[in-house]
């Protein structure tokens, strides 16, 4: 028994953090988000060079048809090789037959420099053709005048913005920075310590897995009267886990709760790229309904077309080799893992 959806869309990832695993613990245990960032993900990006960026693009690619999904926004930051890395991530999807929607993330942790060469890297992405966003890390890392700026250029360029938006209590006073900055197509992703009633436009986007591991608490997103959809925060890409983890967690505050909803901001994925209705998946299981999958262990893509084209069949990309792609993003992780 088979069913087909469309290709699944993973509305918050960052694909540099494929290359991630295993690496070496840091000096101390992190034991706060805070510290999490700055033991962890901000000495990972600033380790990252080009050749790294384009196969850990090319790894979370494979990985997310692997998951049926077709589409990613990514959210992406490397603060020593800013120019071009938007260019490498969308060329690399492209090789393995993934459709992304890049951001830079520019924040002033390196200077004012830093976040004007990230805005000036969306802004060359974009101006010369790329689908992108305007990215912005977050509102506690930038100053004022760079969350202005990121705002105009994405007016300018007529795209969205791509922030995080108060996942831990550090940055609860986003919605007062953000205040008057915001459009209808940003894309806010986390909101876990965002007051319900909090005058911000945009799609939520809600991270369950993240969320739990970073033990930063639940977003709750069925308390905001905004868009909400699905996002991995860099944890693969598998959508089908993360409708059954916003599920699940969504029961933790309201046993009354069915998973249509969580299943409903899986769908939001095709308001914000519309083009994966284009693509076809075929899956192991049928139906292919939040009632079943909710509880159904282990289903998973047997074929995936892409506009047309058949790029996973067989349990194997069409278009590149995936044996080929994990060692070289296992020869690109050493290289990562040595500088930190
Ligand atoms: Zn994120």
């Amino acid at each position: 028994m088979t069913a087909t959806t469309p290709g699944l869309v993973c509305a918050h990832h960052h694909l540099y953090s494929a290359l991630a695993r295993g690496m070496p613990p840091p000096p101390k245990t992190p034991t706060t988000f805070q510290e999490i960032l700055e033991q962890i993900w901000w000495r990972l990006d600033t380790a990252l060079d080009l050749e790294m960026i384009r196969w850990s693009a090319m790894l979370g690619a494979l990985e997310a048809l692997e998951s049926g999904t077709t589409a990613i926004i990514d959210h992406h930051e490397s603060p020593n090789a800013i120019e071009g890395s938007l260019t490498v991530i969308a060329d690399a999807c492209a090789e393995v037959g993934v459709r992304v929607l890049p951001a830079y993330g520019i924040t002033d942790r390196h200077g004012a420099d830093g976040a004007r060469r990230g805005l000036a890297e969306n802004e060359r992405f974009i101006r010369e053709g790329g689908k992108g966003l305007v990215g912005i890390h977050a509102a506690f890392t930038c100053s004022d005048e760079s969350l202005r700026n990121a705002a105009h250029l994405a007016a300018d360029l007529g795209v969205g913005v791509h922030i995080h938006v108060a996942e831990g209590v550090g940055d609860k006073d986003a919605p007062v920075r953000l205040a008057g900055l915001t459009r209808d197509n940003w894309l806010l992703s986390h909101c876990v310590h965002l007051p319900t009633d909090h005058h911000l436009h945009g799609t939520i986007l809600h991270n369950p897995r993240s969320n739990l591991n970073n033990g930063v608490g639940y977003a709750d997103p069925a308390r905001f009267s905004n868009p909400v959809a699905l996002g991995t925060d860099g944890i693969g890409a598998n959508m089908i886990e993360s409708f059954r983890l916003a599920y699940v967690m969504q029961r933790t505050v309201d046993v009354a709760a069915g998973p249509d909803t969580a299943w409903s901001w899986l769908e939001t994925g095709w308001d914000l790229m519309p083009e994966a209705r284009n693509d076809e998946v075929t899956w192991s299981y049928d139906p292919m309904d939040p009632w079943h999958l909710a509880f159904t262990p282990g289903v998973r893509p047997l074929e995936v077309k892409v506009d047309g084209e058949i790029v996973f069949d067989d349990g194997q990309p069409t278009r590149v080799d995936a044996d080929e792609v994990r060692a070289r993003a296992a020869e690109q992780a050493v290289r990562l893992h040595s500088r930190l």
